[in-house]
């Protein structure tokens, strides 16, 4: 089955089973991100703990009509089968800013980013909300239902999205459905508003999961989409490494498990920064499983976890070296 693969594919393959853990012995939970049922496969193959991002809006913006109750049912189903008993974490409708459908005309707006999108467009439109956690609340009867609610910013959007989830329990209680087993929710912290203070939002969350995309995309007020910006901002600078680690100890400290699933979490080196800052939890493209295992072998989480430390409390990028280019050569 090997043949054919790369080299360092070969490698990351022959890893599959080990479990993720960090040279000075930190356990590392790895989980994929996907957006469609083909992908799923990609669990076994990687030896991903689970889907730690189902991105749901896929099946919406490759459908030229608004998918059906029973077509979300159907999906969610097929999912949580080919995960085979993994966990799965279904983000609500993130549609908006990037994504876009035909059947939602308005979602083209002038500065999508700051705009009309995922859970704020998901509250102003209820039916569409609680159609879908209708469906994830009938596909998931008998087992662990876990829904991710994202572009929060304010309490009150996650009040209303946790009442829509609890008004379509009782609804499929009092119809006689199976229910699930259990219901976790999670809050995504992908806005400032909720990063900076994030103590009251994970008192009503089971979980939370960094959006590091966003996140960075709104501390570094750089469109993420905009090629000329887009890579204009290192995350490996001090400020935002900070906010990363006080997000993490909020965190620990409310007892929430907290993933990071932005890319940052695929690329081998952010992901070693990310178990310096405390963080045990990534979830990341299938692909970036292999590299990114292979990497924390390498890392010394708790010596680099100093090091940042360190770094960061010069509150100041080093005008000679970025941190990028010192960790590389310390790494080296
Ligand atoms: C993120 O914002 O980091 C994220 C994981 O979600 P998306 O890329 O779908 O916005
Ligand atoms: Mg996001």
């Amino acid at each position: 089955r090997m043949e054919g693969l790369s080299k360092a594919s070969q490698a990351y393959a022959a890893r599959r089973d080990e479990p993720a853990v960090t040279a000075d012995g930190v356990p590392m939970e790895l989980s994929m991100n996907a957006g469609l049922l083909i992908e799923l496969p990609r669990l076994e193959e990687t030896g991903a703990a689970g889907v730690g991002l189902f991105r749901t809006e896929f099946q919406f913006m490759i459908s030229h009509t608004l998918p059906r109750v029973s077509a979300q049912i159907e999906m969610y189903r097929a999912v949580l089968k080919a995960a085979g008993g993994k966990p799965v974490v279904f983000r609500t409708l993130d549609l908006g800013g990037d994504k876009v459908t035909r059947f939602i005309p308005e979602l083209r707006e002038p500065n999508p980013a700051l705009g009309w999108r995922a859970l704020r467009m998901g509250l102003d439109r209820p039916a569409l909300t609680r159609y879908q956690l209708r469906a994830l609340v009938r596909a998931s009867a008998g087992q662990v239902l876990k829904v991710l609610f994202p572009m929060v910013a304010d309490i009150g959007e996650l009040q209303r999205a946790r009442d829509l989830l609890h008004t379509e329990l009782e609804l499929a209680r009092r119809h006689g459905h199976g229910v699930p087993e259990r219901v976790e929710t999670g809050l995504m912290i992908e806005t400032p508003a909720v990063a900076f203070a994030p103590e009251p939002f994970l008192d009503l969350c089971d979980f939370a999961a960094v959006g590091a995309n966003d996140l960075m995309q709104y501390f570094f007020a750089a469109d993420r989409q905009n090629p000329q910006v887009a890579q204009r901002y290192d995350v490996l600078n001090p400020a935002p490494l900070a906010l990363l680690k006080s997000v993490r100890e909020a965190c620990d400290a409310a007892g929430k498990p907290v993933s990071v699933c932005g890319e940052m979490a695929g690329r081998p080196l952010e992901a070693c920064v990310l178990a310096g800052l405390g963080y045990r939890r990534l979830s990341m493209s299938a692909g970036s499983v292999g590299p990114v295992k292979a990497a924390l072998a390498e890392c010394d989480a708790g010596r680099l976890g100093t090091w940042l430390a360190g770094e960061m409390a010069t509150k100041r990028p080093d005008t000679d070296k970025s941190l990028r280019q010192k960790l590389i050569g310390a790494a080296q």
